[in-house]
């Protein structure tokens, strides 16, 4: 995380924003010619392009991703956002260990800075935690230009690393999975690879526990990385029975080992192995 590296990326990362203003010189080209509808379509199509590659979580078109385990076996990977959290963390590690699940906790800097004996604890009860920004700015994460990504990312990866230093994040996932087409160009600078996931239930939204289990339910197998929540009014209902959920579909629920690589050829693109 020196200053050399941040520079490199912010280098790399404006070149990027200057290669995708080309579309735009072809549109004003064309406006020159006198083919007004066919700028205003290329216009369109470059526009929603780019909306759909930053607003869709899963979409991979700004940077790979890891959206489920690779060669996964009978595994399954429970990750939990958004803490830590004072009252819901501890009851979580207790539900966890009661189904003896492990779990990645994608947590924030700044609750991180004011918590750091829950991050300890969550490492201690052996659950891995990883990397969701320093200030979790989910409204506006999709556009921050590249030197607000670095800030966001280097920084909870800094406050995790000091906190516990022998175990730093080693993945990253951005608030909302929302990804702009810098996103993944700072974390990898950072050493880090994206996590999104392929089952969820919408707890950060929907207050309503059945809801949120069935559709986990309905998406859960063998490979699949489920995502809940902490700090929503049903954390710790959704935990409960997400987890029971797990303990009883005979998948394995564990945390990847610390020497499992989530290596490019090994990351999933919709279903597919990635070229
Ligand atoms: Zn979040």
């Amino acid at each position: 995380m020196n200053a050399d590296s941040r520079q490199h990326c912010l280098q790399r990362a404006y070149l990027r924003l200057a290669i995708s203003f080309t579309p735009l010189l072809i549109v004003g080209w064309l406006v020159w010619q006198g083919w007004v509808g066919a700028a205003v379509f290329l216009f369109c199509v470059v526009l929603t392009t780019i909306t759909i590659g930053t607003l869709v979580p899963r979409c991979a078109l700004f940077g790979r991703m890891i959206k489920r385990l690779p060669q996964a076996g009978n595994r399954v990977l429970l990750t939990i956002d958004d803490g830590p959290h004072p009252q819901h963390t501890p009851a979580i590690l207790d539900i966890l260990d009661r189904h003896h699940i492990k779990a990645i906790f994608f947590l924030i800097g700044d609750l991180a800075a004011e918590h750091p004996e829950l991050v300890r604890d969550i490492i201690a009860r052996g659950h891995e935690v990883g990397n969701h920004t320093q200030t979790h700015p989910a409204t506006t994460f999709w556009a921050l230009r590249p030197a607000g990504l670095w800030r966001e990312i280097a920084g909870c990866q800094e406050t995790l690393t000091s906190i516990c230093p022998e175990h730093p994040p080693r993945l990253f996932r951005p608030p909302a999975g929302h990804h702009n087409m810098f996103t993944a160009l700072v974390a990898q600078s950072l050493g880090l690879k994206m996590m999104l996931w392929n089952a969820r239930g919408f707890d950060g939204v929907v207050q309503n526990v059945s809801f949120v289990r069935q559709r986990i339910h309905s998406r859960l197998k063998a490979g699949s990385i489920v995502l809940i929540h902490e700090a929503t009014p049903i954390a710790i209902e959704v935990a409960q029975s997400v987890t029971t959920m797990l303990a009883q579909s005979g998948l394995e629920c564990s945390t990847p080992p610390a020497s499992f690589t989530f290596g490019d050829d090994e990351v999933v693109v919709e279903g597919r192995a990635a070229p």
